[in-house]
């Protein structure tokens, strides 16, 4: 037995799954997970001694690579200080600052510990604001586990089975219309029956967790022109495309100005962070500014706060970081592009920027009934194939894959080698 799987039989007698997050388990692709020792740059370790090439980086954090010295250095600093005060501190203020310069729709911001908050707290804003209850998302798009979202919700919810889950009340289903993504017409539709009840329509710009999706032309401005139509609020979901897709997110990258954003993961530079923002009339009904409550003990934290401000700092200074990571994805898709021929295989990938996915399904893949027509069991063997090959990967196909700007040319050629031998494996099992 090794190391990882020792740990992975303990800790399932103690924790449910044996792990603080389900995707994590494994489940979906087989096999045991790795427990993880250590990362530094383009490499994670595990328990056993093995080195790994990153292609999650934390679900999306590590854009800059594991232990990115600003920002290992800046946790260091702030430490001396004491850890948490529950009470405001300079850092804060810089935070909303910076984000508020770099983030093109977000006038206000309230910082929070992880992207579900992010996702609940802004829609519970749109509800207080517009006075209405029901809210519009996608089919396959995920945004955390608060319960109005768990309705065919995509990453770990669908990977475990459950895009419904079990727990989330009736009252509250209800109140949650879903629609196929880059589907206009379906969105007119929920709009056109439910006229004066909808307060938000939240989406991922691009989606990452039913691998990745790309909107089509036109999609993201047609759904704006609705929301504007029907007096919606228009939440743009960019815990992962935040500070990923452009130092602006997605909304920079398409030139869309969404009410409301939601932010998480890179924001924290590997610490439990999120946030949510945008126009300040909207953000103005927050309590104690307005009657909206929301609050966090350990929102704001100064050390979360460093960490962060230091990644997004570099990010605002360096926007050679968004080139390269534009170069480092497409160097990718076109080398894993070139492996799927090889095998003879005419699957599909999806890339923009640095997030990218490949599916194993011939079809285009614009919205989730695409994403569930892939051979599974098929990723699977490709997972573990990439694995064998030193290559970590999310262990899904619901999950759209993370560069980050420390891969090299060598270890691009090394994971293009990796996929090419990894599909000729598994298709001549
Ligand atoms: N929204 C999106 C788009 C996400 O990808 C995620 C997490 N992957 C969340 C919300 C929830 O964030 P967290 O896991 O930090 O609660």
């Amino acid at each position: 037995m090794t190391t990882s799987e020792q740990l992975f039989e303990k800790a399932k007698t103690l924790i449910p799954g044996g792990v603080n997050s389900p995707v994590r388990a494994f489940r979906a692709v087989g096999g045991s997970p790795l427990f993880i020792k250590s990362g530094k740059g383009p490499y994670v370790y595990d328990e056993d001694g093995r080195q790994y090439i990153e292609l999650i980086n934390s679900w999306g954090p590590m854009i800059l690579g594991h232990a990115f010295e600003p920002v290992e250095k800046a946790v260091r600093d702030a430490i001396q200080y004491s850890f948490s005060f529950g009470a405001p501190t300079r850092k804060e203020v810089e935070m909303a600052e910076l984000i508020v310069s770099m983030v093109p729709s977000i006038e206000k911001v309230r910082m929070v510990n992880s992207g579900t908050e992010a996702t609940m707290a802004a829609i519970r804003v749109a509800r207080g604001f517009t006075g209405r209850d029901k809210i519009i998302k996608f089919e396959g798009c995920y945004h955390g586990h608060g319960d109005s979202f768990l309705i065919a919700a995509g990453s770990g919810a669908v990977t475990m089975g459950v895009p419904d889950s079990p727990g989330v009340t009736k009252a509250t289903a209800a109140d949650t219309l879903t629609a196929p993504y880059n589907n206009l017409a379906a969105v007119e539709v929920l709009l056109d029956n439910n006229q004066n009840q909808v307060a938000a329509l939240i989406l991922e710009p691009v989606v990452g967790n039913m691998g990745c999706v790309i909107p089509e032309p036109g999609f993201l401005q047609g759904v704006r022109d609705l929301c504007n139509k029907h007096g919606v609020v228009l939440i743009f979901d960019e815990v992962m495309t935040g500070f990923r897709l452009a130092k602006g997110g997605a909304q920079e990258r398409f030139g869309i100005t969404p009410d409301l954003t939601t932010l998480g993961k890179i924001i924290g530079g590997g610490m439990p962070v999120g946030a949510y923002g945008g126009r300040a009339e909207i953000m103005n009904v927050v309590s104690p500014a307005g009657p909206v409550y929301q609050a966090g003990t350990l929102s704001g934290n100064p050390i979360a706060m460093s960490a962060g401000l230091a990644m997004l700092h570099h990010l605002n200074d360096h926007p050679d970081v968004y080139t390269r990571l534009d170069e480092i994805g497409e160097k990718l898709a076109t080398g894993f592009r070139a492996g799927l021929q090889k095998a003879g295989l005419n699957y599909t990938i999806n890339q923009i920027g640095s997030m990218f996915t490949l599916f194993m399904t011939e079809r285009s893949v614009s919205d989730f009934a695409d994403a569930k027509s892939c051979d599974l069991p098929l990723f699977g063997r490709y997972f573990h194939a990439m694995l064998k090959r030193g290559v970590y990967l999310a262990p899904s196909q619901f999950e759209s894959l993370f560069v980050s700007v420390a891969l090299t040319n060598d270890l691009i050629d090394e994971v293009i080698q990796a996929n090419e031998e990894a599909l000729l494996e598994v298709m001549s099992d």
